[in-house]
């Protein structure tokens, strides 16, 4: 049975039975075919059983490892280490009950009373509305239920670890001659939990039991949403093979790759960062806890280039004539939605006048910064971590390449390129160590639906960020680097609560700018209130344009991060259209960061922003985590009558305006800048209310010199404003030298619907301004341009 989606359920369902069985790695060997535009191959997935992360406790952490490795070798077939579920729930006769009644078409009524907020519900999704016939498959067996859509499968099975030549020194066995399930699975049992400091030696496993042989075809079944595997006999995720090759391609309307041209009229294909994630382009694990590592070897023909969330900067390998293959590998486990890839015709770009070495600038810490350095183990899984590589902390640049069509090359050395080193300088400051240790920024194509992406290793811009002077790119880039620790180094484990990432790197953009360009104090706060001002304006009119239930940034409470029995659930409003035109989350998490920053005094936020990026960096964390830390780490005397109870009700579980961002606003903040917005305002409301035959002498009025944040502050203004006559529309595009380019660019900063349509009315009555050819002032293009989407992720930070 294909369930379709109930078109009033907006949220999007993540299928993946997560309590009973985890990806650990995933091995991807593609070909993109840009004549199809399919990319097809296999993808091997590594498993390790049992449920680490049901439980938030520090003792689910390493199961195998202080379960001790005694267990793989001596006692298999018990499970390497004490599941914390029983997995039988899931391949129980009740299980398989559920699957008689939906396979006989019984119609799940969860949701129709519109109740969308009951969690019971939402996971009834993944229990009976979302199953599927699987036909006579046995009522026993184990049910590998992977996130997976417009994919076509075309064969699972179960991949011989144990046919790798040397494989035997993992298991310390002296020769495997009884070749089993149980023994195989001890291989790989023993291959994903091998320590850090062994990772060269593990990703060279991977890759070699990648290309072992099959040793069984597996059962499978698709649907809607989830790709269903299962092995006749095996009753238990402990059972089920650990290592499972699948061989499948993408569809060219496939939702998680964009195949289009670029700027130079070229093909090429990415991820787009979509709503519904990377199941499109593999099926995987969903959920944000399943957090894996991943190498993938793709082909192309040699005149494309391959990016990737990689933390190697791969050069091609020449294969036959006009083909060439590329390998990437992550060490730092990530949710698999954060995997981002691109691939097209692009060229490295280098400064005109090339230093010596712009990459890898080093520096040692200055005392003053050296708090950024904690000694003591990290609270995450084993990886090869940064955080405690001295060299890899004090590292303030970290090595670079920026790509883009050819014909944009002026543009990145005008403004792009020089803006790299000092804004990721700027984010070393603040935060200290980054996560990551390289990065590769693109310039995709135009029609790329956001003005940045946000990936391990890889930041997508958009070209417009290239137009003008260097502010919007400056802080475009920060806000995307800023995401390497929000968003990407810690996750949130609940997709709902976005603000993590987007609050987060939208208060971050602002700091790291202003460090960027070196501004005094003074010009900075000046900056940061003009940004408030704006951010204000807009957040007001979202809350008069959205639906109040989506203007929430904890919508589940006390629910939150709560998923079903097998580790499915869903990502609230994930679906719903309208979303990708909010900016909710950006704009009342900014605010909520901001009032606790005033509140402490910056020195003492930023300090303890440190200290919680150090605790929590390659975790995933929920609201309570940071806001509990936060209060436990500040002075009673600074903490006045804030309590964790008071930000969830006042900033995080209300829609509309909080109270005290309120109360804030109206007692008037002091902002020079703003002040002189608000004089320019007044003279062109002046100038908008005349009689027409003054216009002669209005126009030669003197107007300001204005910054390009005050002059979209005051574009806002204006727009509030019943009607700007065409005169006036005229007198302003003359007036601050508005191109085409210019007012594009404002208007993304004016992006709300409503906004967009006030400008739309104005915009028809100012013939000079930019029109698309549709006839009204381009709405649809800057629609698109406006959407921000998110993968750390139910869509990729942006
Ligand atoms: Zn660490």
């Amino acid at each position: 049975m294909d369930t379709k989606l109930d078109p009033s359920r907006d949220d999007l369902p993540l299928m993946a039975n997560t309590s009973h069985i985890l990806v650990k790695h995933y091995v991807l060997d593609l070909d993109v075919d840009f004549e199809s535009q399919i990319i097809e191959g296999t993808i091997v997935l590594f498993f390790e059983s049992g449920n680490r992360f049901q439980k938030q406790s520090g003792s689910t952490k390493e199961p195998c490892r202080s379960e001790s490795n005694e267990a793989c070798r001596f006692r298999m077939p018990e499970p390497c280490h004490s599941p914390v579920t029983d997995t039988r729930t899931f391949s129980s006769k009740t299980r398989s009950n559920d699957f008689t009644i939906c396979g006989k078409g019984e119609k799940d009524t969860s949701g129709k009373d519109g109740n969308h907020d009951n969690w019971e519900q939402a996971s009834g999704i993944s229990s009976s509305k979302y199953c599927c016939d699987t036909g006579n498959h046995g009522s026993e067996d184990f049910l590998l239920v992977l996130d997976c859509c417009d994919l076509s499968v075309l064969k699972v099975e179960e991949v011989d670890v144990a046919a790798v030549p040397g494989i035997e020194k993992l298991t310390r066995s002296p020769k495997l001659t009884v070749v089993s399930e149980e023994l195989r699975n001890q291989i790989v049992c023993e291959l994903v939990t091998l320590p850090a400091d062994r990772w060269r030696e593990q990703l060279d496993y991977y890759a070699r039991c990648s290309q072992a042989p099959g040793c069984g075809e597996l059962l499978f079944d698709t649907d809607t949403w989830s790709l269903q595997i299962r092995k006749t006999g095996a009753q238990t995720a402990t059972d089920f093979p650990h290592a499972i090759r699948i061989r499948y391609s993408t569809k060219p309307q496939g939702r998680s790759v964009t195949w289009t041209s670029d700027q130079s009229g070229r093909p090429c294909v990415y991820t787009m960062g979509s709503p519904i994630n990377n199941r499109a382009l593999f099926p995987c694990q969903e959920p944000p806890v399943a957090m894996s590592t991943w190498q993938a070897t793709v082909r192309a023909a040699a005149s494309f280039v391959v990016l990737m969330s990689g933390e190697n900067s791969a050069k091609p390998t020449q294969l036959r004539e006009g083909c060439s293959s590329w390998h990437y590998y992550v060490t730092m486990p990530m949710p698999a939605s954060t995997f981002t890839i691109a691939v097209g015709s692009w060229t490295e770009m280098k400064p005109e006048t090339c230093s010596s070495n712009d990459l890898a600038a080093e520096r040692s810490l200055s005392p003053s910064e050296a708090d950024f350095r904690y000694v003591g183990i990290c609270g995450h899984m084993e990886y090869p971590c940064r955080f405690q590589n001295p060299s890899a902390t004090t590292q303030e640049i970290i090595p670079h390449r920026v790509f883009a069509p050819v014909c944009l090359k002026a543009a990145c050395q005008e403004t792009l390129l020089q803006l790299v080193p000092p804004c990721l300088s700027a984010a070393h400051r603040v935060l200290g160590t980054h996560p990551f240790s390289r990065l590769d920024i693109l310039i995709v194509p135009g029609n790329f639906p956001s003005l940045g992406m946000a990936s391990p290793h890889i930041i997508f811009l958009s070209q417009s960020v290239l137009t003008g002077n260097s502010h919007l790119c400056g802080t475009r880039l920060c806000h995307e680097i800023a995401h390497a620790w929000f968003g990407l180094a810690i996750g949130a484990r609940d997709w709902t609560e976005e603000w993590l990432s987007e609050g987060f790197a939208t208060h971050l953009e602002d700091v790291f700018w202003a460090k960027a360009q070196q501004l005094d104090p003074h010009e900075a706060q000046e900056q940061q209130e003009l940004k408030a001002c704006l951010r204000w304006c807009r957040l007001q009119d979202e809350v008069r344009n959205s639906p109040e239930e989506m203007q929430v940034l904890r919508p589940n409470k006390e629910k939150t991060g709560h998923v079903s029995d097998s580790g499915s659930s869903v990502v609230k409003h994930g679906l719903n259209p309208e979303k990708v035109f909010m900016q909710v989350h950006y704009l009342k998490g900014y605010f909520l960061l901001r009032f606790l920053a005033q509140r402490l005094g910056d020195d003492t936020y930023f300090a303890f922003l440190r200290k919680f990026v150090h605790t929590f960096h390659g975790q995933l964390i929920l609201s309570q985590d940071f806001l509990q830390m936060l209060l436990e780490n500040i002075p009673e005397e600074k903490r006045l009558e804030l309590s964790v109870e008071n930000i969830f009700r006042d900033w995080l579980e209300s829609s509309g305006i909080p109270q005290p961002l309120q109360r804030e606003r109206q007692a008037g903040a002091e902002c020079g800048l703003a002040r002189q917005v608000s004089v320019e305002v007044e003279k062109w409301i002046r100038m908008n209310r005349r009689p027409r035959k003054r216009k002669r002498r209005e126009t030669e009025q003197v107007f300001e010199k204005l910054l390009p944040d005050q002059l979209v502050l005051l574009l806002e203004h204006l727009l509030e404003q019943k009607t700007l006559n065409p005169r006036t529309l005229q007198s302003l595009e003359r007036a601050y030298r508005l191109t085409q380019q210019d007012a594009e660019r404002l208007l993304c900063c004016t992006r709300t619907p409503g906004r967009l349509q006030v400008l739309n009315q104005h915009c028809q009555e100012a013939p000079s301004w930019p029109r698309d050819p549709r006839g009204s002032f381009g709405i649809k293009r800057e629609r698109e341009t406006i959407m921000e989407s998110e993968n750390g992720r139910s869509s990729p930070p942006c």
